[in-house]
């Protein structure tokens, strides 16, 4: 599959896979040089100088794109997995100093060399079930030098493993405890994002975007309004965390400010969907999130798609609400929970997301010119990724032409 094609996906497009039957790619320099029918490429007169990879007749897909994840965290929250099942909210844990605040206490206190060596037991994981670049969001900190702990930890990361890790500074994930109580603790809170940590951070290039969790319990419209255009002006290009828990506006917010993306429209309503389908803001759907907490309502990816909005799936791979690297869960949830069908969910996975994430002339589909990322899968049918769910059927992972991962080679 290759997903060539021009432009981001929308409405039918989304399911054009660009299958090759009996394909082949040619490779040099960790970038492709040919893709098309095996016969053909193989006459070209450098594939007979080229080391040959077999992949025995299974199929062959760009490697996915996770364009929403919290890479860098302490530790799980399993002991609130237990509270949401006998009954508490995701809110009442949070209240009680649980959730996201739980997670930055136990990141200030670990070790960048624990954090690291955690951060890479993941990545390889990721490598494992067949993803080749993964989006990764800073907001466990959200104290100065926490915060430039784990941007600083995408940069070693991104060179120091053979995945790519596009950075993002979340530091508006919540207000923490220290700047809570009083009436100025927000408004304190953002000046020393926009003043103090933003200069550093578009300084020292340690992110491409910043993202705001705007939702009750988290920032307002107008809050999120003000952060994002700081971060605009300093060269980070806004993404956002929009209505999860409750419709705030966010999505219209995220359209005026062209943001990248757009994340998690559980409660998106009609006028949203207008303006995102109008618009080159990606909507990225992150199922993985309301399976975990065991909530009834998903996004409406059908009426997202039908309205012609360029929609992306991510794993939202964090401790607290999705704590899952697989992408294949997320399109055996896009397909069970999201009606979206197989084709649409990989097109989603790839190509899409390669757009939320401004990566679209580099990776996201099997072109010539673009990155050899790929995963080679175990199916006899494309369709057999989702629905083989909870399994790991990826069987090889290519990142820039380097083998990162591979099951059995030379028993094929
Ligand atoms: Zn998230």
């Amino acid at each position: 599959m290759t997903l060539r094609g021009d432009g981001p996906r929308r409405g039918d497009s989304l399911s054009n896979l660009g299958v090759i039957k009996d394909g082949a790619l040619l490779v040099r320099d960790g970038a492709i040089v040919a893709v098309g029918a095996r016969a053909k490429v193989e006459s070209r007169p450098e594939a007979r100088r080229a080391e040959k990879i077999d992949v025995g007749g299974r199929v062959v897909l760009p490697g996915f794109v996770d364009s929403h994840t919290h890479l860098i965290h302490a530790a799980s929250r399993a002991e609130e997995y237990e509270l949401k099942i006998t009954g508490a909210t995701y809110e009442e844990i949070a209240r009680s100093g649980g959730g996201i605040l739980n997670s930055v206490k136990k990141l200030r206190a670990a070790t960048s060399a624990a954090l690291k060596k955690r951060a890479l037991a993941a990545l390889k994981q990721f490598a494992v079930y067949g993803t080749t670049t993964v989006e990764a969001k800073s907001g466990y900190g959200l104290d100065v030098s926490s915060e430039l702990k784990i941007l600083g930890l995408h940069k070693e990361l991104n060179v120091e493993q053979p995945l790519e890790i596009v950075s993002t500074f979340l530091g508006a994930h919540v207000v923490p405890a220290e700047f809570r109580g009083a009436s100025d603790g927000t408004e304190r809170y953002i000046k020393l994002l926009t003043e103090k940590l933003m200069p550093e951070v578009a300084g020292q290039k340690l992110a491409e975007f910043c993202d705001v969790f705007c939702d009750r319990g988290a920032f307002t419209q107008e809050q999120s309004k003000h952060i994002l255009q700081s971060g605009k002006w300093r060269g980070l290009t806004p993404r956002v965390h929009a209505e999860q828990l409750t419709r705030t506006g966010a999505t219209q917010l995220a359209v005026q400010l062209d943001a990248a993306s757009c994340d998690h429209l559980e409660q998106v309503n009609r006028s949203d969907i207008r303006a995102l389908a109008a618009s080159e803001t990606v909507a990225t759907l992150l199922p993985g999130c309301d399976f975990h907490l065991g909530l009834k309502k998903y996004a409406p990816a059908r009426e997202l798609i039908e309205a012609g909005t360029i929609v992306a799936l991510a794993t939202d791979y964090n401790p607290g609400t999705s704590p899952t690297l697989s992408m294949a869960m997320i399109l055996s949830l896009a397909c069970t929970q999201l009606r979206m069908t197989p084709a649409e969910a990989i097109a989603a996975a790839t190509i899409n997301a390669a757009y939320a994430l401004r990566r679209e002339a580099t990776i996201g589909s099997l072109e010539v010119g673009k990155q050899a990322d790929l995963a080679v899968f175990e199916v006899a049918d494309y369709r057999e990724i989702p629905y083989y769910f909870g399994v790991n059927t990826c069987w090889m992972t290519v990142k820039r032409g380097k083998i990162i991962h591979s099951r059995d080679v030379g028993k094929n």
